[in-house]
């Protein structure tokens, strides 16, 4: 039985609830419904005008319905009086095929349809500038190795604090909160859940630490790369697969090289196999492909992969295996949609163990000082329109996805490419002027 979201407004003096559903751009869309309205909304979703959003919808199809899902209500521990609900798109009465949260759900199902549940957590980077996004907020915040600055993280406790507090009473088992290593860079790291839960609890992160930066007068940003020569915002995502009730971790087997079971390698292997396309979407947006594949920072790396290897606990490469019955995926950046990053890992893994699809041999290379020995290694996409190329000439993992939703993708995401492609930079000014 589904939450009654008037039920739950009565339990918890909630005023106003806002229906949320994020595009295919990663902008997430919300109507303030009255508590007292809330019973129509929750039996027939909230109207919207999808050409208004990114979804590829044009001004003459019918409306859009965001339907609520009750259960995965949350109060907004900085304004009781509202709380957000994820919601699904529908349009007459049908699930709208390229949605984010419907493409992620629909992976979801194929994954529990194997008897498999895919458990992930996520590390959203982000930095605190100022309200005008020039600069990082902290004008003392210069150190050449920033990382786990101990003045630094205390000048911010007011703002990082309020949002782990807010963590902890909703909780979901904060557990560490550090300076990251560009200035200006935090990370807040709290227990991974299913991917479904996860991509909501990581959508309302992205809300909460921006909502919490503005109450402090500072502006929050997770863009993958903001500011050349300081590290860029990463989205590492963390996967574990494991039996329907939760009870076995697939991916572990303690006697396997680094504590990854055969199972968790063919998943792996289809991260692997379909590494280039899963670009596309880890890695959304024409400023992604600053953060891969980039010049070192001033604090003598990026932190970001440029090749497609993986490896035991070595945080060069695209995905390290840290530990027993898990790994990290490195590719992701601030920008990746939180349910599109959900959907292509497991469209990618489920595929890769199918196939029983061999990752390939490890590697223990440093990356960033020894890459060009990685011989016939694949490279990572140098720009968002390879990334997109990538993902078209991958047809087995775009039925993965779903045709329809990557058609959409691929349209919006072009549209973007030649927009950015017809602005004329400063760079070229600078370097082309007197040619
Ligand atoms: P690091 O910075 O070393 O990559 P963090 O501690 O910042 O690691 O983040 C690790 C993330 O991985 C957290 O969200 C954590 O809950 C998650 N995690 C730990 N174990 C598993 C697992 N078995 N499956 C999925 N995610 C996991
Ligand atoms: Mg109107
Ligand atoms: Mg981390
Ligand atoms: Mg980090
Ligand atoms: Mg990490």
């Amino acid at each position: 039985m589904t939450l009654s979201l008037s039920a739950f407004a009565q339990e918890r003096g909630v005023k106003y609830f806002m229906i949320s559903f994020t595009d295919l751009f990663g902008a997430q869309r919300a109507k303030l419904v009255p508590a007292e309205a809330i019973d129509d909304m929750q039996k027939d979703g909230a109207g919207f005008a999808g050409f208004a959003t990114w979804l590829d919808l044009t001004p003459a199809h019918p409306d859009l319905f965001a339907m609520p899902d009750g259960d995965a209500a949350i109060q907004l521990p900085w304004k009781p009086e509202v709380a957000w609900v994820p919601a699904d798109c529908v349009m007459e009465d049908k699930p709208v095929a390229q949605a984010p949260r419907v493409v992620l759900k629909r992976l979801v199902d194929q994954a529990a349809d194997e008897g498999l549940r895919v458990k992930t957590g996520v590390e959203a980077e982000f930095f605190l500038i100022t309200p005008n996004g020039e600069r990082i907020s902290d004008e003392f915040d210069t150190a050449v190795k920033p990382c786990y600055d101990q003045q630094a993280v205390m000048r911010r406790y007011d703002v990082i604090a309020e949002i782990c507090d807010h963590m902890l009473s909703l909780g979901w088992k904060p557990y560490q909160n550090d300076h990251e290593d560009a200035n200006g860079q935090f990370e807040m790291n709290w227990e991974y859940d299913d991917a479904l839960a996860t991509a909501d609890k990581h959508s309302f992160f992205k809300f909460m630490v921006r909502s919490v930066a503005e109450k402090h007068g500072l502006r929050a940003t997770f863009m993958p790369k903001p500011f050349t020569d300081l590290t860029g915002n990463g989205c590492h995502c963390h996967i574990s697969v494991w039996n329907k009730d939760s009870s076995v971790n697939a991916f572990a087997d303690k006697d396997a090289p680094f504590g990854l079971s055969a199972k968790g390698k063919t998943f792996l292997g289809g991260i692997m196999r379909h590494g280039p396309a899963l670009a596309a979407i880890t890695n959304p947006t024409v400023n992604s492909y600053k953060r891969i594949n980039a010049p070192r920072t001033t604090s003598g790396a990026t932190w970001a992969p440029n090749a497609i290897t993986w490896t035991g606990n070595n945080r060069t490469h695209m995905v390290r295996v840290p530990g027993p019955g898990r790994f990290e995926l490195r590719l992701p950046d601030g920008a990746a949609n939180p349910y599109l990053l959900q959907a292509v890992i497991i469209a990618a893994g489920l595929s890769g163990m199918k196939a029983n699809a061999d990752p390939g041999p490890h590697s223990d290379l440093n990356m960033y000082e020894e890459g060009h020995r990685a011989k016939n290694t694949p490279r990572l996409p140098l720009n968002l329109l390879d990334a997109l190329r990538a993902l078209e000439r991958d047809e087995p993992f775009c039925e993965a996805l779903g045709g329809e939703f990557v058609s959409s993708y691929l349209k919006k995401k072009r549209e973007e490419w030649t927009s950015y492609a017809s602005a004329i930079t400063q760079w070229e000014h600078d370097n082309t002027l007197d040619i």
